[in-house]
């Protein structure tokens, strides 16, 4: 199990991330407000001028203008760069860690859509279903590349999502005024993480997004105040650490 760093592999998947970072924050604005992803060009979110391709540039452009609109001079959200730059590690961990070309190529893909559930969740306290609808084929994919068999993920994935309704309803009645326990989308990711992990791999899943949820639940109070947390960006990123770890899992 060693882990060979291919430094022109590396240098490429490091562009792609930040190709595909500019991507999700575009993505991750435009689908919760109902803005096609093909719908013209980006535009400062504060003055509406017209992006050229000048301030498109990942990262550099921001840093460039000292994280300012080029034109109304309002300060652009670090957001922009942020993203980018979380991408563009995905992507460079990814092409180091997968040795297997399928299954870093099915890893990449996927990382845009779960990072873009993340930010939107984050922001927005949403798990759009088109995300989860793009990712599910490309988690059979990976269950089919590492030798697992298809009706065993989809049964457990169906058993899963069904569970978690049934104890948000069984919630629902018990204290119908409390929110739900798990947010609809929450669910519906934990049942999509089955659909790639053998069951073993899939409860060090869920005891790693249970960490991450705790970590972030214990952030979130003390930044916000607020007792209810986005669960999605602990699920994510629990469920892309197991992908990328699992040629090194004894299990
Ligand atoms: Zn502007």
């Amino acid at each position: 199990m060693t882990v060979a760093v291919q430094v022109p592999l590396v240098v490429g998947a490091a562009a792609f991330g930040l190709v595909f970072g500019s991507f999700v924050t575009a993505l991750s604005y435009r689908l919760p407000r109902g803005i096609s992803i093909a719908d013209g060009r980006s535009r400062c979110a504060l003055c509406g001028h017209a992006l050229a391709a000048r301030d498109l540039v990942p990262v550099l452009s921001w840093a460039a203008h000292g994280g300012r609109c080029r034109h109304c001079g309002g300060r652009v959200s670090p957001r922009y760069p942020a993203i980018e730059l979380v991408s563009m590690l995905l992507f460079m961990c990814a092409a180091i860690v997968v040795s297997d070309p399928v299954q870093v190529t099915l890893l990449l893909a996927m990382t845009p859509p779960l990072l873009a559930l993340a930010v939107i969740d984050l922001e927005q306290r949403r798990l759009p279903n088109i995300l989860i609808a793009v990712l599910a084929p490309l988690l059979l994919l990976w269950r089919w590349r590492t030798g697992g068999d298809f009706p065993t993920g989809v049964g457990v994935a169906l058993a899963i999502f069904l569970a978690a309704t049934a104890l948000n309803a069984a919630m629902r009645r018990v204290a119908p005024d409390a929110p739900p326990l798990l947010g609809g989308g929450d669910g519906k990711l934990m049942a999509g993480a089955a659909l790639a992990l053998p069951l073993p791999q899939y409860f060090l899943f869920m005891t790693v997004a249970g960490l991450f949820g705790l970590t972030l639940g214990v952030i979130w109070r003390w930044q916000k105040g607020e007792p209810r947390f986005p669960f999605g960006p602990a699920i994510v990123s629990a469920l892309w650490l197991v992908l990328a770890a699992g040629r090194f899992l004894p299990f």
